[in-house]
Parts: structure tokens; C-alpha cells; sequence
């Protein structure tokens, strides 16, 4: 298979029919905030990484039989801290810094977020609210600098921002297809 393919079919598994605490499916989550994304105008990488931000919930699915997220953790326990990072590892085989380092990152950047940005926190989902004491709760001081300095900061606040709004139960986005040829022409090669 192809990795479009073996994404693809992540979309297509139970897993993405999961909600998570969400009026949407993790799926449709996911396809919304690619959506987001590219009716913005980001670039071919930053879509991929707000499509495929939350894959670190998704379970391997065939690989293992199981319903345990990417990282081994259970999809609940996944939602804290862990999703972003499992995510990234996981994409880091086949795709560039530019796609997983805002996918490693969106999980900082509400905590960024909640921190430097007044009003922001008011924006987030009670499921949010909820997992961001797990996650750390906001930054310090300290910790905003130093997020501010990384590389791939803005693209994760872009990507967390999508996150955020992709949420629409009276959205439907578009398929998993849709998006194909942009994570096809994105495989390192
Ligand atoms: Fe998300």
C-alpha cells in the first residue's frame, strides 16, 4: 500500500468514528480542519498537517488489531498530552518536518495560546478545556519564548487555530479522496 493509502484507510476505520468529547467525529474533525486550512490559502504542507493533526488518536487499525492509539495509549489517553507527538513520529517516515512538526506542536500551541493570547482560551471546546490541565494547562512565561523561537511555531498556531474551529456539526467536509494528491505529492521520495 501506499502511504496515501494506508492513511486513507485510517480515515475509513473505526477509529475516526470516534468522538473523543466532540460534536464531531475524529474523522470529520480532521477533514474539517484540512478543509480550514486550504480555504485559507496554506501551503500544500501546512493542509497536510491540519488534515492530518489528531492522527496520533487514530489506532493502527490492521497493523494490530487493536483500538490503542498510535503511541500505544488507549484513544482517551491519547487525547491529553501524547496524540501530537505519537502523531508526528508516525508521519515522520514518510513526510518532511513542514507537515510534522505543526502536527507535533498543535497541543503546545494551545497552551501557547491560552497563555499569550487574551480571549483565546474563552474559544475552546469544554473537551479542550478539560484535556488542557492534562496537557500542562497554559505556558509560562518561560515556556511562551521559547515555543515563539521554534521553527515551526507559527504554522502550529495556524494549525491549532483550524483545530479549534473544526468542530461544525452543520459542516461536511470533504472526503478523504479530496485530499489524496496533496499527501501523495508530499511523500519524501
Ligand atoms: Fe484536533
Amino acid at each position: 500500500m501506499t502511504p496515501t493509502e494506508i492513511i486513507g484507510e485510517l480515515f475509513a476505520g473505526p477509529g475516526a468514528r470516534d468522538y473523543l468529547g466532540e460534536p464531531v467525529t475524529i474523522g470529520t474533525h480532521m477533514l474539517q480542519a484540512g478543509a480550514l486550512a486550504e480555504a485559507a490559502g496554506a501551503d500544500p504542507a501546512l493542509v497536510a498537517a491540519a488534515l492530518l493533526h489528531d492522527v496520533g488518536h487514530l489506532p493502527t487499525g490492521k497493523a494490530n488489531g487493536s483500538r490503542r492509539g498510535l503511541g500505544g495509549s488507549s484513544p482517551r489517553a491519547s487525547s491529553d498530552s501524547r496524540h501530537g507527538e505519537d502523531g508526528a513520529r508516525w508521519l515522520s517516515r514518510w513526510f518532511g518536518e513542514a507537515v510534522t512538526e505543526p502536527v507535533r506542536l498543535h497541543v503546545a500551541a494551545k497552551r501557547y495560546l491560552c497563555a499569550a493570547e487574551p480571549g483565546y482560551f474563552g474559544l475552546l471546546s469544554a473537551e479542550s478545556v478539560r484535556t488542557l490541565a492534562l496537557q500542562g494547562g497554559p505556558m509560562a512565561p518561560r515556556e511562551q519564548a521559547a515555543f515563539e523561537a521554534l521553527p515551526h511555531a507559527r504554522a502550529a498556531v495556524a494549525v491549532r487555530r483550524w483545530d479549534d474551529a473544526a468542530k461544525d456539526p452543520a459542516v461536511t467536509p470533504p472526503g478523504f479522496a479530496h485530499f489524496a494528491p496533496l499527501l501523495a505529492a508530499l511523500v519524501r521520495t
